[in-house]
């Protein structure tokens, strides 16, 4: 007898030539792989809509009407054939481009049609382009099958003639030969507490639904049976590292953290800040390894935040390490944090390449003795050389500059690995999180400290150049600093060297020395002359900032209040949202201006329209989610998780919010899945657990 696991050659239909361009174009082995293999769409033919219920929603839709009108209408190449369809409510136009004079030939007017197809809209009127008709008397004369679906294809399966008609066929054949001996793949008790349609059900509608209802139900199904099982396993993965992996602990809060707290601290904490130290806090002082993602937006005080981690270290006799992707931004980080210990009795400092040899043997040496209490640097910091005598946290700003860079001596003669704080001001959107990092935990400080200012950002074309640059005099005369930031693409180097340098000596001539001093900073500068530069800037004796994205990340000029973004059109949301950053940290009125050209694409369009509208960074996320796909967003080492069947973390949020919840009261009751109750659910657990793909890429 037939089962899934049998190879697709045992349906009736399928050839060994059929068999091996599926396995070829879509990797379709098994029976088990061709049930699985998912319609995208449906036709739905059991509705009719009326013209005047038409919407814009880029649906199939069928109405019933007549043909009052056909004119041919030449245009640059060849012509093309308009119709005016209308029933008893409006109007619409069916059109064609090809095979104009034959069809032009068999219209028949002022007889009912049925016809089905896209609409389009233009001008305020739907057209149907190149619609399926039918004599609506040939229509009534067959049995319609509620809804029909339609598979992917590929150029190839449509030369040998697999059609979608085809693969409907070997379903259709598959689901007799396999006489529902299609196993069940969730526990029973968890079906009904969840309302869920059956398995073999749920397969049979996806394929073919018999209704609308019965589809959504099918398809809420296996959406939420996919999304369920990586839950399980991230959730798990979880519990398992917190029972395993040991840590530090950090009993005390001390003289550095509280003589700080109490005395030195510049401003009151937000509320998120406080709930975050509470959370750090909290993780260090069970014993348990922490690994925790911070994030929050620009400017939303994450340093103050690792700071007041380190000193509980510090307290508890260890050291720490802040590593930051730029020398300048690790230059910022060490004047700031110097600045606010001043009076602590810490010793701290600052390891990046161009530390001279004689610093560094003494950095090295104070590090081993324990002298040495933090310690920020960039990548320098992983060297070999760098060995902490006891470090108890290693905390890395701004995380999707490092990638792996994880692997390093710093801790060879700890005991234990330090607890690690990653921060990041990339909001990554709730879905992703929970479907990438489900098995880290994460602290959002979603507040931004009291009395900012939202930045006024504007989209401006080209053209408008003078008129923006008129605003510049004006806020420089103001006394502000402003930013003019060009965009560098690896593989366009070269043209973007050449605008930027044209951009400089443009602003050059509009902003003449004596009265105007400009600054220049891009990543061919050797450092100290970068450094001389962001300094002059710093200090005030420089108005205009002109910069490709190196100053992307972290650096802190309060009195700069402008952002002008050239060619705002390359860059990516989540790209401009950091550099817009860079303004509105002080207590002016600050501006953001992108500027672009006329034309651009429509995906650059929704970008800057985003930057106008919002400031919100999880907003733009979840944009720049939707316009990129996830597997964009976290790089591909991650997009396997991602490498969803059905569901879709983008739209399917509430369904993934539902699954997760399922994972977590399953496993608080039964971690192991080890109750008789949960049999079913633990086998394909078991199973999918076994096939690697999917799960080895969870990392
Ligand atoms: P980011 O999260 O981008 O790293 P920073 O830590 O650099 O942000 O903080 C941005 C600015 O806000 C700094 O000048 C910092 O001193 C200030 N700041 C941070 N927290 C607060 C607060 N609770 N109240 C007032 N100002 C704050
Ligand atoms: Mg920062």
């Amino acid at each position: 007898m037939i089962s899934l696991k049998s190879p697709i050659t045992y349906v009736n239909g399928v050839t060994a030539n059929r068999a091996s361009l599926l396995l070829q174009e879509f990797g379709i082995r098994t029976c088990a792989d061709l049930l699985h293999f998912f319609p995208f769409r449906y036709i739905d033919k059991t509705q009719f809509y009326k013209i005047n219920q038409l919407q814009n929603s880029n649906a199939d839709v069928q109405i019933v009407g007549k043909i009052s009108n056909v004119k041919t209408v030449q245009q640059k190449r060849g012509s093309r054939l308009v119709a005016t369809f209308t029933d008893e409510t409006g109007t619409i136009e069916l059109v064609w481009f090809k095979g104009v004079k034959w069809i032009n030939d068999t219209l028949k007017p002022n007889v009912p049609y049925v016809v089905y197809g896209k609409l389009n809209i233009f001008n305020n009127t739907f057209s149907m382009p190149h619609p399926e008709m039918e004599l609506l008397s040939e229509y009534k004369k067959k049995v319609q099958t509620a809804m029909q679906p339609v598979y992917p294809s590929t150029e190839l399966l449509g030369k040998k003639n697999i059609s979608n008609k085809v693969i409907r066929t070997l379903l259709q054949n598959l689901f007799i030969e396999l006489d529902g001996n299609i196993h069940e793949s969730l526990s029973g008790n968890f079906i009904s507490q969840y309302g869920l349609m059956s398995k073999k059900e749920a397969l049979l509608n996806i394929h073919f639904p018999k209704s609308q209802e019965n589809l959504a139900k099918a398809q809420y199904r296996l959406k939420f049976e996919e999304l369920f099982f990586i839950q399980l396993q991230l959730i798990r993965k979880k519990i398992i590292r917190k029972s395993k992996l040991k840590g530090y602990v950090f009993e005390n809060i001390g003289d550095h953290f509280n003589t700080f707290y109490n005395n030195y601290l510049p401003f009151d904490l937000t509320n998120a800040q406080k709930r975050v130290l509470k959370e750090i806090r909290k993780d260090v002082a069970t014993g348990i390894h922490m690994n925790r993602l911070l994030q929050g937006d620009v400017g939303s005080g994450k340093t103050i935040v690792a700071l007041l981690t380190m000193l509980i270290a510090i307290d508890n006799g260890f050291q720490a390490s802040l590593m930051a992707p730029t020398e300048i931004l690790a230059t910022q980080h060490f004047n700031a944090l110097e600045e606010l210990l001043k009076d602590a009795p810490i010793n701290i400092a600052l390891l990046t390449g161009s530390v001279k040899t004689k610093k560094r043997r003494e950095i090295h040496q104070q590090l081993e003795d324990g002298t040495l209490h933090i310690l920020i640097g960039t990548h320098a910091l992983l060297e070999d050389k760098v060995i902490f005598k006891n470090l108890g946290i290693a905390i890395i700003d701004e995380q999707h500059r490092f990638g792996v860079a994880q692997r390093s001596k710093m801790w060879k003669k700890n005991e234990l690995p330090p607890h690690v704080l990653v921060m990041t001001a990339t909001p990554i959107p709730r879905t992703l999180a929970m479907s990438v990092y489900g098995d880290l935990d994460i602290s959002v400080i979603d507040e931004l400290p009291p009395g900012r200012k939202e930045v006024k950002t504007v989209h401006r074309f080209d053209s408008n150049r003078l008129a923006v640059f008129k605003f510049l005099k004006d806020e420089i005369a103001k006394g502000r600093q402003v930013y003019v930031v060009y965009p560098l693409i690896q593989e366009s180097e070269a043209m973007d060297y050449k605008d930027l340098m044209d951009g400089y000596e443009s602003i050059s001539r509009d902003f003449p020395t004596p009265q105007y001093q400009i600054s220049i900073v891009h990543g061919k500068m050797k450092p100290e002359d970068k450094e001389y530069e962001m300094q002059r800037f710093v200090k005030g004796e420089t108005q205009i900032m002109v910069a490709t994205t190196v100053i992307e990340v972290g650096v802190n000029v309060p009195n700069a209040s402008v952002m002008v973004i050239e060619s705002s059109e390359r860059f990516g949301l989540s790209q401009l949202h950091q550099l817009r950053g860079r303004v509105g940290r002080g207590a002016d009125q600050s501006y953001c201006v992108l500027l672009s050209d006329v034309k651009i694409s429509d995906d650059a369009k929704t970008r800057l329209k985003t930057m106008v509208e919002t400031s919100d960074g999880f907003k733009i996320a979840e944009v720049d989610l939707k316009l990129r796909g996830p597997g964009n967003i976290m790089g591909t080492q991650q997009s396997g998780v991602l490498n969803l069947k059905i569901a879709d973390i983008v739209k399917d949020t509430s369904i993934l919010v539902s699954a997760r919840n399922a994972a977590i009261d399953i496993l608080s009751d039964d971690a192991n899945l080890s109750k008789p109750e949960n049999n079913i659910t633990l086998h394909t657990f078991t199973q999918l657990q076994k096939k690697s793909g999917l799960w080895a890429n969870i990392s």
